[in-house]
């Protein structure tokens, strides 16, 4: 049924179930690890909430029919997420992955116990020779980003996903930036997509939470067992919480975009902005494939200041009610410094090669009324002596 209803419908109805005892319109919260079975190994439907919960099924529910996806898992993290995904490869299996991937994601697949059960090779994403000599060595997953954190680029996915399919690999679309409600990736042609939902499937900066949705039965099947086998299970009070906040996440995404269009319309105006990057910008280098492939440009901008590292610092500190944090995608604005947060331990040639400067910020534009937010930014950039 879920077919027939708009975004917001479904984000209110789908897995949204009225609870049979007393008829509540929110279902409960199971706060339970186990459940009673009548029969030895005959569970009714769950055995071990590590395994499942009433919550996590509501919730995939959900998000399956956001991400217009057969089928969804949900996770302790967006990084859970990737893990199950990359555990699925055979020892030696490769990775072609964007260049600038979350910092986490390259860590995952660099560092860690699985950066040596698998061959991970990164590069630019757009360059169409270097993704097909990729792939002519044989491939598993081609793994993106898109818009991409912090300088917005978009790959195009369509492209990718045929790309991908020609050399038998699949295609993997980390979707947290742009969220379900402005792209779509599955129906791109993508396999699978990823959440970090602690952005803005959370919204409000407090849950820690991921999810994958595919169309494919296997991926599902084997996204559920590395949830159970590795551990990844969020509590059944997140997931009650994450079921929540989608209630208002059309509404949400409709608000982050319109502020987030307007400052960057302002910034780009600025005497002291170098650069303004937002997707929906005629100014952005690829607006043509975001208007193509996404139907908003969602709550992200990043701005160059001509500001050297000192006086980048200074000036987001200032600040008063754009606070100055790590995460993005809530409700309240917040702003990062990517060459001395997200992106510090990059040696500072290498940041700025890869457009890092040290006058970039990123700003998550948050639900706050505009002017309040236009305030708060010129009463920084407009100081006098500074
Ligand atoms: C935050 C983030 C992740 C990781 O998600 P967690 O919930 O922090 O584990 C992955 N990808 C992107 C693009 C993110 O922003």
């Amino acid at each position: 049924m879920s077919d027939k209803f708009g975004f917001a419908t479904k984000a209110l109805h789908i897995g949204q179930p009225v609870e049979k005892e007393f008829n509540s319109v929110v279902p409960p919260i199971y706060m339970t690890t186990t459940y009673k079975q009548d029969t030895p190994g005959e569970p009714k439907v769950y055995d071990y909430t590590r395994s499942g919960n009433p919550n996590f099924g509501f919730l995939e529910e959900t998000l399956a029919s956001l991400e217009n996806a057969k089928f969804a898992t949900i996770f302790s993290s967006g990084l859970g997420g990737v893990t199950s995904i990359l555990s699925r490869l055979q020892p030696g299996e490769r990775v072609i992955s964007i260049d600038d991937v979350y910092g986490g994601t390259f860590r995952l697949m660099k560092n860690t116990f699985l950066g040596q059960h698998i061959d991970a090779v990164f590069g630019d994403i757009n360059d169409e020779g270097w993704v097909k000599s990729e792939l002519a060595k044989g491939a598993r997953l081609i793994w993106i980003e898109s818009p991409t954190n912090p300088l917005l680029t978009l790959a195009d996915i369509e492209k990718l996903a045929a790309l991908a399919h020609e050399h038998n690999a699949e295609l993997v679309v980390d979707n947290t930036f742009a969220s379900s409600y402005f792209q779509s990736p599955l129906s791109l042609g993508a396999d699978l997509v990823l959440h970090s939902c602690t952005k803005y499937i959370g919204g409000h900066s407090d849950i820690v939470g991921g999810c994958v949705a595919t169309n494919s039965k296997e991926w599902k099947d084997h996204l559920d067992y590395a949830r159970k086998a590795i551990g990844f299970n969020p509590s059944p009070f997140d997931a009650w919480l994450l079921s929540r906040s989608i209630k208002t996440l059309a509404v949400r995404m409709e608000r982050h975009q319109e502020n987030a269009w307007e400052l960057a319309k302002r910034l780009s105006k600025h005497p002291k902005v170098k650069t303004t990057i937002y997707p929906g910008l005629e100014s952005h280098p690829q607006h043509s494939l975001a208007q193509k492939q996404m139907s908003g440009y969602s709550g992200i901008v990043s701005v160059i200041f001509n500001t050297d590292l000192q006086e980048t610092k200074k000036l987001i500190a200032s600040f008063k009610l754009i606070k100055l944090a790590e995460s993005l995608g809530a409700v309240e604005s917040l702003v990062c410094h990517p060459a001395s947060m997200t992106h510090a331990s990059i040696p500072r040639d290498l940041r700025v090669a890869r457009g890092l400067d040290d006058g970039l910020i990123r700003i998550s534009v948050g639900l706050e009324d505009i002017e309040d937010l236009w305030a708060d930014i010129t009463s920084v950039l407009d100081e006098k002596g500074s």
